[in-house]
Parts: C-alpha cells; sequence; structure tokens
C-alpha cells in the first residue's frame, strides 16, 4: 500500500510556521517533500522554522569551557567551530532553517558507551546526508548543525587532518546556539530528562535557505 505523506508527518506544526513565511522561499509542494526525506532518515519530528528564531547566546562557551571533555580535542567543537558572533553573522544570511528532532533510548546516555556512539552517529550521519539531498534539491546554502559532538572515529583525529572532513560539521551547542530558548520560541517542550530509563531527544538544525 503506497505510503501518504499526511501518515507520515505531523503537519500542525508545518502550517504555524509556514503561515509567517513568504511563500517565495519554499513551494508548499517542497515542504513535504523534505518532511518524507527527512522521515526516511529516521527523524521523528521536523520542524520549520524561521532562521531569525534560532536563539544564539555567549554563556554556552562557558559549558564547553568548564565540564566538558570535548573541549579542544574535537573538530566539531570549540575552539575549532564558528565563535557566536560569527555564527550570527551566518544566521542573519538565512530565512529558512529546519530542526530535526530523534527521540532515543538510551540508559546508558550520560557514559561514553558504544550504545551512546551509535545514537551519536546515527543522527550525525542523518543530518549530513539530508543536507546533502537538499543541496540536490537546489537548495545550495544548506548546511547541517548536528547536536552533541561527531563521533565517526573512536578519538578524533584533532588537531590532524579530520579522516572524513566530507562528515565534518560543527555542533550546534559548539556553534553558541541555545538550544532551550530556542526550543521555546518554538513553543516545543524543553524537559529534562532526569532518569536514566526516560526517553530523551536529540536535535539537529539544517540551515536552509
Ligand atoms: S570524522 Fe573523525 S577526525 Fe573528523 S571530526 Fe569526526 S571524529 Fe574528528
Amino acid at each position: 500500500m503506497a505510503v501518504r505523506v499526511e501518515d507520515l508527518i505531523d503537519l500542525k506544526d508545518v502550517r504555524r510556521v509556514r503561515g509567517k513565511q513568504s511563500g517565495n522561499i519554499m513551494p508548499q509542494d517542497s515542504f513535504h517533500q523534505v518532511e518524507l526525506l527527512a522521515k526516511e532518515l529516521g527523524f521523528h519530528e521536523v520542524h520549520f522554522m524561521e532562521a531569525s528564531d534560532i536563539v544564539t547566546a555567549r554563556w554556552i562557551i562557558l559549558k564547553c569551557l568548564y565540564g566538558c571533555a570535548k573541549y579542544n580535542t574535537s573538530w566539531c567543537c570549540p575552539p575549532a567551530t564558528p565563535d557566536v558572533q560569527m555564527t550570527r553573522d551566518i544566521l542573519s544570511e538565512y530565512e529558512l532553517a529546519l530542526l530535526l528532532v530523534n527521540e532515543n533510548m538510551n540508559e546508558q546516555f550520560y557514559r561514553n558507551s558504544v550504545a551512546s556512539r551509535r545514537i551519536q552517529i546515527k543522527q550525525w550521519k542523518s543530518t549530513v546526508a539530508l543536507e546533502r539531498k537538499l543541496f540536490l534539491m537546489g537548495y545550495y546554502k544548506a548546511f547541517g548543525l548536528p547536536a552533541d559532538t561527531c563521533a565517526l572515529c573512536k578519538e578524533c583525529a584533532y588537531p590532524k587532518q579530520c579522516k572524513f572532513p566530507n562528515e565534518k560539521r560543527p555542533t550546534l551547542e559548539g556553534c553558541g546556539i541555545d538550544v532551550f530558548q530556542t526550543l521555546k520560541k518554538l513553543g516545543l517542550s524543553t524537559g529534562l530528562v532526569r532518569k536514566v530509563e526516560d526517553c530523551f531527544y536529540s536535535y539537529s538544525l539544517i540551515l536552509l535557505a
């Protein structure tokens, strides 16, 4: 039986944002096409948003500098990533972005475990793959910002040359994007996971057009 787009996506959220879009950024049919592609790559939710709704903040670098073992150890984390001012400048060159959400269950999510790495790699590869598909659709500015950090190698080659430069992207947190405030602006839940057996969410952005 043929799969209908209506069965795969929640159009409610898209309509809310679509109402604010100037229709010339993306024809309506393309909204469906992009959502379908994202779902095929395994994303659970897709939200179209105005790039101006992406919130940046300087305090995020504190979380990277103090308390995160990845600082200065990965090509996808500070100080190798664009700083918050550069991120703001770049965001000002976009009108439309996609927020991609994955729901995950992993009782070891806070550990550097095989299961955690598998989830990270899946989200990373899906984000980069969707970015490529969007580029080929004509969205030549498409650029993915996955969450967390790159886990394609067990140990990042940084500061030596990246082993998979085509897959290298800055993480959205590493660019100074405040994920909590961005979700709030979209009216999405920002619930914290307090128990290891709870479902947790991971987020990617794709700057689109
Ligand atoms: S692909 Fe490997 S070397 Fe390149 S950023 Fe990712 S983990 Fe580091």
